[in-house]
């Protein structure tokens, strides 16, 4: 096969991580590895409050996060969820993929198996989201150890279905060999029930990679592409030729038909096999702002630093 030019398409808050996929794509490494590193990257920065560590905690004030990844090659997959004291998840779902007959692992298992393996472990709630927790249950006249003791959780969690506190990070990437992979990290929705797993890491949900046509992922409220297996459908749809950018306007026309509490956010990123790209989103902003917000990122291999481009909206 002729050598292809490396892309990785990403969320607006993987675009720091591009220039280091990029770089390991450039020096002919595996999309796999690409999407790995980068997510890593957005794992460890306390600055990003919806990813690995400073991501949001549970309603209890645990961050439990999730995480998956797909070779687009072989179509294997692994993924985990509501893990708690551990770095990356993203490795861990590697690891998962790659050492054992599974495809996910959640709770206790997920950490027993990262303890197996040697996964680094860090203390993921930060000052700022510790702070931000605090407020909110202030706001529904709770504390730390008001929620903690209550029989039911439900009403509280139901307070949290407006709240902006949310947010992943999607990779999809080609390397020089034309091969494709995704990657999905994420502590999810924001002061959710504990042990509530969303899109990112069920494969077909939040995420899918399928190197004969393409792949995609998703960002926004998990629960919709639980429902409509949103990933899956995209890539399916990019199998049966659609273009990628009706792709991605197909996706978000499915999710703004399910009845869901509004706003009902969903974001998706889609890459055909052969490159080409798009994005697509149903938030509307009204501020500029916010609306740097609803951008998503991409690199090839001739780019200096990653693109920000607006993501298509869909109402
Ligand atoms: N999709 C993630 C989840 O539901 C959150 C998000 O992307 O905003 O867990």
């Amino acid at each position: 096969m002729a050598p292809r030019r490396p892309i990785v398409v990403a969320s607006k808050n993987g675009a720091t991580a591009l220039p280091a996929a990029m770089e390991i794509l450039r020096r002919g490494g595996t999309a796999l590895d690409a999407v790995e590193a980068a997510a890593r990257i957005v794992e460890a920065d306390p600055a990003d409050t919806s990813v690995g560590r400073g991501g949001w905690p549970n309603i209890l004030g645990t961050v439990e996060v999730d995480a998956s990844i797909m070779d687009g090659a072989t179509r294997r997959a692994g993924s985990v969820g509501a893990v708690r004291g551990y770095l990356h998840p993203i490795s861990i779902a590697r690891a998962v993929m790659e050492r054992l007959p599974h495809v996910m692992l959640v709770g206790d298992g997920a950490m027993r198996f990262a303890r197996e393996i040697g996964a680094e472990r860090s203390r993921l709630l930060t000052p700022r989201t510790r702070g931000l927790w605090l407020d909110f249950l202030r706001q529904v006249r709770e504390t730390p150890r008001s929620v903690l003791r209550r029989r039911e959780l439900a009403p509280v969690v139901m307070r949290t279905v407006r709240l902006e506190r949310k947010g992943t990070v999607n990779f999809i990437a080609i390397d020089r060999s034309g091969h494709m992979a995704s990657a999905v990290s994420t502590s999810g929705w924001g002061y959710k029930y504990p042990g509530r797993l969303g899109d990112s890491p069920v494969i077909g949900a939040g995420n899918y990679c399928d190197e004969r046509y393409g792949g995609a992922c998703c960002t926004g409220f998990g629960e919709l592409a639980l429902r409509g297996l949103t990933a899956k459908t995209a890539v399916d749809r990019l199998a049966a030729g659609m273009p990628p950018e009706e792709v991605a306007r197909a996706a978000i026309r499915d999710v703004n038909e399910l009845d869901a509490p509004r706003p009902a956010a969903m974001n998706i990123v889609v890459l055909a096999r052969d490159g080409g790209y798009a994005s697509a989103t149903n938030r509307r902003y009204t501020t500029l702002e916010k609306r740097e917000r609803r951008r998503f990122s991409v690199m090839t291999s001739d780019m200096s630093e990653p693109l920000l481009l607006d993501r298509t909206l869909v109402r």
